[in-house]
């Protein structure tokens, strides 16, 4: 008698872990981990641009627009997905963020 290889079903788990797809809390606009900006609440309460992804802490994506964080901002969801009061500093320096992200590429 053979023993089934546990092999296949991690095989089978490798290939559906594909690329993310992340929605924009603004404008729901569905994109790849690339395409959004991720913003992330760091476990120090601080609400930055995260251009890595892989910062530690509560994350929400947006469009890297200002159009879009301005949105999210205005309608609460910014805040909500984060679950933190974003401050008017916060977004300033989100703003710039994303504005120097855009113009370097
Ligand atoms: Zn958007």
């Amino acid at each position: 008698m053979r023993l089934q290889q546990p092999r296949t079903a991690r095989q089978t788990a490798m290939r559906q872990r594909k690329v993310p797809i992340r929605t924009c809390v603004a404008c729901r606009t569905k994109g790849d981990k690339k395409g959004l900006a991720r913003v992330v609440r760091t476990p120090s309460g601080e609400i930055i641009l995260d251009p890595t992804g892989k910062m530690p802490g509560r994350g929400a994506y947006l469009c890297p627009s200002p159009e879009c964080l301005r949105r999210a901002v205005k309608e609460k969801r910014l805040s909500r997905a984060l679950r933190a009061e974003v401050s008017e500093e916060a977004i300033r320096q989100l703003e710039r963020a994303m504005g120097q992200g855009s113009k370097e590429m």
